[in-house]
């Protein structure tokens, strides 16, 4: 048996690690001359004109529905296939997150399941490119234009992806990215959001150090100034240059980085062909899927045991294997705040007991591949009906 594959590593090599050293040599540690090229450089690649580098996706989601004031009451529209910070952000607010299903292939917002659920009170729509792939975004700008309604979308898988020739991160009002450890570039912690809404953006900076007026950040500097202005109750969201140290490396190599996955995720398909146990992740061919994820469903009808019994199988046989997500409409919270029942969900509710997310990053061998290929083969023979 070869030794234990971790579901996923970084790849992080002498660049990142120069990087580093030569900030905590510098001795200017938090928000600086670091960060602002990071976000120069985010801006440049996605064709954006702000980013605006924060500390996390979630804080990056936070500060965009708080651009486009949400408030107590409102209703933000999220997906229920989705990870617990892309609806949080709503209760922030004391506003309500709005759950709807997913589509069959993808399992990215139903745009029809979307459009139903618009009341009066909706302030936002999140779409999350699950996994990589992008949502239908051409439909969900059409429904949300002829509503009104801005589109804040949760790209934590996204980068780097294309809907239609069009980077992710180009299309919405505002997209929101994350750096946390296993999210396809990484700054150990971060996010950052574009847009090119002047307004925003100027707004989410602002709010991201306490609510302190421009430029407050090189307040330490010889060209800061010690005065500043409190506009507005603020948080603490901002990056820091040790933090964008390691992301400017990793932004350089982030396409490298895809080019991998992508060729390991059609080494999968290749060879889970013969097996008709496993439904294998597709793409549109008209995205550029980033691939943050291979998640595999199992043909449970074909199979003598469940996905649970499936990832022991895999684990003892020293293959990490991960779940995403349980849908929200499943979670205590949402479940009983927001009243929601499985068969309103039938689509993501039917997903979740199949939905498998394979080990796929950059620091993975070709020979890891073909042995996760090689022992799901194995358990696949050994439990077929
Ligand atoms: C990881 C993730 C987030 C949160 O990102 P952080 O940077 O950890 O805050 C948000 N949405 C989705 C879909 C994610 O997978």
């Amino acid at each position: 048996m070869k030794q234990w594959l971790p579901f996923h590593v970084p790849e992080l090599d002498e660049d990142e690690i120069d990087s580093v050293v030569s900030v905590l040599r510098s001795g200017w540690l938090t928000t600086g001359p670091k960060v602002k090229q990071f976000e120069q450089e985010f801006a440049a690649t996605t064709g954006v004109r702000h980013a605006i580098a924060l500390n996390s996706c979630t804080a990056a989601l936070h500060l965009a529905l708080d651009a486009v004031d949400v408030q107590a009451g409102d209703e933000v529209i999220v997906p229920t296939m989705t990870f617990a910070a892309t609806a949080e952000v709503v209760a922030y607010f004391k506003a309500k997150p709005v759950l709807v299903d997913c589509t069959e292939g993808t399992l990215n917002i139903d745009p029809e399941g979307l459009e139903k659920a618009i009341t009066s009170k909706t302030k936002a729509i999140i779409p999350v490119h699950f996994a990589g792939h992008p949502c239908e975004m051409d439909e969900i700008m059409a429904i949300a234009r002829s509503h009104n309604l801005p589109v804040i979308e949760d790209a934590a898988h996204a980068l780097p992806a294309r809907y239609r020739g069009k980077m992710i991160g180009t299309i919405g009002d505002s997209t929101c990215f994350s750096f946390y450890a296993t999210k396809n570039m990484t700054t150990g912690e971060g996010g950052m959001v574009t847009t090119d809404n002047d307004e925003w953006a100027a707004r989410i900076r602002t709010m991201s150090l306490h609510g302190l007026s421009r430029d407050a950040w090189n307040r330490y500097t010889s060209k800061g100034s010690w005065a500043y202005e409190i506009l507005a109750p603020g948080f603490k969201y901002n990056l820091t240059d040790i933090a964008a140290a390691l992301g400017i490396p990793q932004l350089h190599k982030c396409e490298r980085f895809w080019k991998t996955r992508e060729r390991y995720a059609a080494l999968y398909s290749e060879g889970f062909r013969d097996l008709p146990e496993i439904i294998c992740p597709r793409a549109a061919d008209y995205v550029q899927h980033a691939w943050h994820l291979y998640v595999i469903q199992l043909d449970l009808e074909r199979l003598r045991i469940g996905r649970n019994e499936f990832i022991e199988q895999l684990k003892e046989r020293n293959i990490a294997s991960s779940v995403h997500f349980i849908p929200l409409h499943l979670h205590p919270y949402y479940r009983d705040t927001g009243g929601y029942r499985p068969e309103d969900f039938p689509v993501a509710s039917k997903a979740y007991p199949r939905v498998l997310s394979l080990p796929l990053y950059s620091k993975m061998t070709e020979s890891d591949i073909e042995n996760v290929i090689t022992v799901i083969t194995d358990v696949i023979r050994m439990h077929r009906r």
